[in-house]
């Protein structure tokens, strides 16, 4: 296992290529994923992250017409994944951790188990809200910010465990965590939002990956602004190439961004979704070419588990 600031230290200024995979849904096979990885691994990613999906309360129709609501994973499966990711593609796997839907106990276990499988980089965040409830709520013993979380990875780096009185063996966790070059949606200006990140940094973060953004001006504008705070860890940016019209709202409202002008209006000229795929896959080129030369460590694409768009960029850029 390599720490991803070794990965990036290591590739000597050049940019790398990674990307993000979703667990597939419970009762679908995993060939699908790794159907998806496999054309993605002659860009040499040195890394691939695998999120993490909390329970999500769903209504059960019985026979009887009573309707239950239960509580189900729709798509577990996130240490068991970045394993055979590292057995079979011989890559580094970065399991994201959360906060929504675990114990502190719970995590503790989880870290465990990713220590024994010699997975040592994770992304360290807060994790989205319950569908249902719409806002964040931490479980009763869990917590309620990445910061948090990320404290007790900290400890348990220095070996120390939730209910334990001697030192343990000392894990070795290289912790990344989310950044929002448009600001968090729930942070009430850049400045808070800032002072949070700066903290996570402070406590041991080694690199941050920021949100999807469409403007590269709004990643640099991010990385000055880190730097100046003393920031100054690997920023990587996340890329999303769109695919569909539909996206155009959709994006928005999920994940609190800007589209550009000059792209919206493209988009909304083409007839079809492969025109949009098309143009997608242009900006997103473009995009990549403007930040290597600002200097991003990394191209880091979300892939949604499809390959097709993110190869075409990769073939361009890499
Ligand atoms: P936090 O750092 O906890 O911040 C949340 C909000 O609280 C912010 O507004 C912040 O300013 C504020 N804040 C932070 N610390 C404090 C504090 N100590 N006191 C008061 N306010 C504070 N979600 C998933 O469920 N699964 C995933 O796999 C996943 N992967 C992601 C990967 C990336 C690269 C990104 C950018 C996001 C991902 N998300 C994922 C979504 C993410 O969990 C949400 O955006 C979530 O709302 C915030 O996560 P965070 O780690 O930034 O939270």
């Amino acid at each position: 296992m390599t720490k991803i600031t070794e990965h990036i230290r290591r590739a000597n200024g050049k940019t790398l290529f990674s990307f993000e995979i979703i667990p597939p849904l419970k009762g679908e096979s995993i060939q699908h994923l790794f159907d998806a990885i496999e054309p993605l691994m002659e860009f040499k990613p040195p890394f691939i992250d695998v999120t993490y999906h909390r329970e999500e309360v769903i209504d059960k129709k019985h026979s009887n017409g009573l309707i239950e609501k239960v509580s189900v994973r729709k798509r577990p499966g996130t240490v068991g994944i970045c394993a055979r990711i590292m057995e079979r593609f011989k890559v580094d796997a970065v399991p994201h951790v959360i906060c929504g839907g675990f114990t502190r106990d719970e995590t503790e276990d989880m870290l465990v188990d990713l220590h024994y499988l010699g997975i040592d980089n994770v992304l360290v965040l807060r994790g989205d809200p319950e569908k249902s409830a719409g806002v964040f709520k931490p479980r009763e013993g869990g917590h309620a910010y990445a910061s948090e979380l990320l404290q007790q990875v900290m400890q348990m780096n220095k070996g120390i465990l939730l209910h334990q009185e001697t030192e343990s063996y000392p894990t070795s966790f290289c912790a990344g965590i989310a950044g929002y070059p448009e600001k968090h949606f729930e942070a009430p200006n850049m400045e808070t939002d800032f002072k949070y990140l700066k903290m996570k940094v402070d406590m041991g973060a080694e690199f941050i990956v920021t949100q999807m953004f469409f403007d590269n001006a709004r990643y640099i504008e991010f990385v000055k602004k880190c730097r100046q705070a003393g920031i100054l860890v690997p920023i990587i940016p996340g890329l999303k190439p769109l695919t569909t019209k539909k996206q155009l709202t959709v994006l928005p409202r999920i994940f609190h961004l800007d589209l550009p002008d000059e792209l919206v209006k493209a988009v909304e000229e083409c007839k079809t979704d492969k025109e949009v795929k098309q143009v997608g896959i242009e900006w997103c080129i473009q995009q990549c070419k403007e930040l290597i030369e600002f200097g991003a460590p990394v191209m880091h694409f979300y892939t949604m588990s499809k390959s097709d768009p993110v190869k075409a960029i990769a073939q361009a850029i890499f």
